[in-house]
């Protein structure tokens, strides 16, 4: 995705507007992979960026098994509190 896209990506739960943008890899100025959070401390939600594409789809249209390889695969650049507070799915459990 380009980062311009930004502009109009808002939380699909909650609505918050900006959502804060961590970037994994980037190629030809396109967001290959990265991670979407949403900026409102009640809600924590986040989405992945797979493949240029951001996934920012509400908890019922997620499978716990993608996101929780997703967020394995990237632990080492994703912030702490995504790991361990992130909705719908995080890996408190894993320690
Ligand atoms: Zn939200």
């Amino acid at each position: 995705m380009k980062r311009r896209l930004m502009d109009f990506l808002a939380c699909a739960m909650c609505k918050s507007y900006p959502l804060e943008l961590y970037v994994f890899e980037e190629k030809d100025g396109e967001i290959v992979s990265g991670l979407l959070v949403c900026p409102n401390q009640e809600c924590r939600m986040w989405y992945p960026i797979i493949e240029e594409i951001p996934h920012c789809l509400p908890p019922e249209l997620r499978s716990e098994k993608e996101d929780l390889e997703f967020l394995r695969k990237w632990k080492e650049k994703i912030p702490e509190k995504v790991l361990r507070e992130g909705r719908p799915f995080n890996l408190s459990k894993e320690g």
